[in-house]
């Protein structure tokens, strides 16, 4: 499971980042998401469920934000948010992303990306 591997990152790079720290508690880590990842997202919090099980992140809520994808045509100048319709196959295969201007293949400029932006923790007093 794709979405097993990449919450295992996510997660181990959170508990890193507060291992040094006096928490007691963690309530919610916010996580933005692109679209261009496919990842599925109750995959992602089952995932996340358990790999939070015995850590300090255990019980806290893990919410997702989703970021549309945005390209850059060096063809045309456009930027922006692209359309691709939600077929499930996307979520196997990655789509042939096209300009919606002038049909030719943008950058990517947004949406394969996954952050952390942001944890809430109760601290020791
Ligand atoms: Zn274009």
């Amino acid at each position: 499971m794709h979405e097993y591997s990449v919450m295992k990152k996510l997660v181990t790079a959170v508990i890193d980042e507060l291992k040094d720290r006096d928490i007691e508690k963690i309530i919610q880590v916010k996580v933005e998401i692109g679209d261009l990842t496919f990842l599925g997202e109750e995959q992602l919090k089952f995932a996340y469920e358990v790999l939070s099980k015995d850590t300090i992140l255990e019980g806290s809520k893990l919410k997702l934000i989703k970021k549309p994808a945005k390209v850059r045509c060096s063809e045309c100048g456009y930027e922006g948010e692209i359309e691709y319709s939600d077929d499930p196959a996307f979520h196997y295969t990655v789509p042939v992303i096209s300009c919606p201007r002038c049909e030719s293949k943008p950058d990517i400029i947004q949406g394969k990306e996954m952050n952390i932006t942001g944890v809430t923790a109760e601290e020791v007093e």
